[in-house]
């Protein structure tokens, strides 16, 4: 029976050697292709055509092109059309029977070749991309670090201006003004720059935390009377629930936990219209508890749920962006929420967001959830290996 398909085979592959106009080359990789073919249904082994699908694979796309070489498929085809047209029907039905697991083999080797070669080229750009990542922590790392002496001599320059302007009883309005101005800039510039340092620190799985005693009811107490002014000048509501399990003394790194949920607070005002309202409430889970930051704001496009918790994303158009850091969508760098991430998972904790979506007519709103675990002792590792007994997690960004 093999023979028939033999037979055959020698048949077609002159007819499609006479179809395919080629150099000596392919003619040659052909009669290759045919000659393992026939093997291969002699001795019932299809494995015997890989080497001629590895040298095929290796074959650059481009030279592929170049010499018009047909791919395995375009090879079936043809034995196809021939054998329809060539051969009597039982020549040709046997000959499919015996080519077609042949070429099963040959397209499961295929696409196990490309599969490989994704991966290699997957895990070549991952490597690009750590190493971007890494060259982005090191540049902020640095940058910080470097800002810091130029910021504290104009601090230093503006403090001792400003005792100067005193001992010689100097008291200009206007000069007062611009030294107001000059030490808010700065202000700004260093919560920046220390935004920066605590970004490195997370990024680097090195920020660590004191665990005290910690009541999370005058921790959210605290955070009120932090955003008083704001509130106020800009006639928004921020109520603060009691819920279950806020009065439990937890061993958590007070002032980082202040910090993680003042930045979110200061988000829910930043993008809350002036009147708008903003509730802090929560609850105790079996072994976490859920605190929520709720505002009715212009709320979050569902696609950026994920990206609002990575470095350097804020979202919309920056240059609209009002320059006021608690104005209604005052622009910032785009660190407040990675940073809460940081120091929440650094607990142990998760944060997330849900919102219906972005909408500056209907303000539909976001609801931050920030759940942390109850610690009722101070653990005994240091911080930054906290993350897998609660969760399995990935890395933040380790090299
Ligand atoms: P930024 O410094 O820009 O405020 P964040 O990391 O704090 O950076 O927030 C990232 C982005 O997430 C913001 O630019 C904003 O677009 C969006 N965002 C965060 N919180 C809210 C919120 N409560 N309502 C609407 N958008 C928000």
């Amino acid at each position: 029976m093999d023979q028939i398909s033999v037979e055959s085979i020698t048949l077609i592959q002159g007819e499609i050697l006479g179809d395919i106009e080629g150099s000596e080359n392919i003619d040659r990789k052909i009669e290759g292709f045919f000659g393992l073919l026939k093997r291969c249904i002699e001795f019932s082994d299809p494995t015997l055509l890989n080497p001629f699908l590895d040298e095929w694979w290796q074959t650059n796309e481009v030279e592929r092109k170049e010499y018009s070489l047909p791919s395995v498929n375009q090879i079936l085809l043809s034995i196809f059309n021939v054998a329809n047209r060539d051969l009597s029907a039982e020549m040709a039905n046997q000959l499919l029977r015996d080519i077609l697991p042949i070429f099963i083999h040959a397209n499961q080797y295929e696409q196990a070749k490309y599969l490989e070669s994704q991966i290699k080229i997957i895990s070549k750009t991952q490597v690009a991309l750590q190493q971007l990542e890494k060259s982005k922590s090191d540049f902020i790392s640095i940058a910080a670090h470097e800002l810091k002496t130029p910021l504290t001599l104009l601090e230093g320059y503006g403090a001792m201006l400003r005792e100067i302007l005193e001992q010689k009883k100097i008291f200009d309005e206007h000069i007062f003004l611009l030294l107001e101005g000059m030490d808010s800039g700065s202000r700004r510039l260093r919560e920046i720059i220390n935004d920066m340092i605590d970004v490195s620190l997370i990024d680097n799985q090195i920020l660590s935390l004191n665990f005290q005693p910690t009541w999370l009811y005058q921790l959210l107490e605290k955070i009120k009377f932090e955003f008083q002014k704001p509130v106020l000048s800009r006639n928004l509501s921020l109520e603060i629930n009691r819920f279950s399990g806020d009065e439990i003394l937890n061993f958590y790194d007070g002032e980082r936990l202040f910090q993680a949920i003042a930045n979110v607070v200061s988000n829910a005002v930043k993008y809350t219209p002036d009147g708008g309202k903003i509730t802090i409430d929560g609850r105790k889970l079996a072994e976490f508890i859920e605190i929520l930051i709720i505002d009715n704001g212009i709320g979050i496009d569902t696609h950026d749920h994920e990206k609002i918790f990575d470095k350097f994303e804020p979202i919309g158009e920056v240059a609209y962006h009002s320059s006021g850091k608690l104005k209604y969508k005052g622009g910032g760098p785009g660190l407040g929420l990675p940073i809460a991430k940081g120091i929440i998972e650094a607990h142990g904790g998760r944060i997330w967001v849900e919102s219906e979506g972005y909408d500056e007519a209907n303000f539909p709103g976001s609801t931050f959830h920030i759940l942390l675990p109850i610690r009722l002792e101070p653990p005994s590792q240091p911080s930054s290996n906290l993350y897998e007994p609660l969760f399995t997690r990935k890395p933040l960004n380790k090299m």
